[in-house]
C-alpha cells in the first residue's frame, strides 16, 4: 500500500494523531497554514470526494461533526472555524486519499486563492 494516509491509519506512517476511532483518524497537517490545522480522514482508502459512493455518505457527516466536536472541546467558542476538501487537481487535491482540512485561529481569506 503505497497511500500515505492509509500509512498514516494503520501506524507505518508517524503522524500527530489527535483523534481516532474505527472509521475516522485526524491528525495534524505537517505544513499548517493556520495555528490549527488538522486533517480528518476516513480510514477507508477513497481517493476522491466524486469516487465516494451513497454507502460512504455517513462518513462525511461523522467527519464534519467530529470537526465541530474537536472546535466545542479545545473552546473555539464564536470565532468560526473552515473546513474544506479539496476535490482533483482544480480543486487543489496532492493526496489523493480523501480528507477534510480543519482550519481554525486567524482570519481566512475568501475565495481561497
Ligand atoms: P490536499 O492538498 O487537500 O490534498 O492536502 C494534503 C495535505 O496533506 C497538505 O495540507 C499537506 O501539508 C498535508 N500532508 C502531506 N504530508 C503529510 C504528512 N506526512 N503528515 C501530515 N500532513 C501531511
Ligand atoms: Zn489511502
Amino acid at each position: 500500500m503505497s497511500c500515505l494516509f492509509c500509512k498514516i491509519a494503520n501506524k507505518t506512517a508517524a503522524a500527530e494523531i489527535v483523534y481516532e476511532d474505527e472509521k475516522i483518524i485526524a491528525f495534524k497537517d505537517i505544513h499548517p497554514k493556520a495555528p490549527l490545522h488538522l486533517l480528518i480522514v476516513p480510514k477507508k482508502h477513497i481517493p476522491r470526494l466524486s469516487l465516494f459512493e451513497d454507502e460512504d455518505v455517513p462518513l462525511l457527516g461523522k467527519m464534519i461533526v467530529l470537526a465541530r466536536d474537536i472546535a466545542k472541546q479545545n473552546n473555539f467558542g464564536d470565532r468560526g472555524f473552515r473546513i474544506a476538501l479539496n476535490e482533483g487537481k482544480d480543486g487543489g487535491q496532492t493526496i489523493f486519499h480523501v480528507h477534510m482540512h480543519l482550519l481554525y485561529g486567524r482570519r481566512l481569506m475568501w475565495p481561497p486563492g
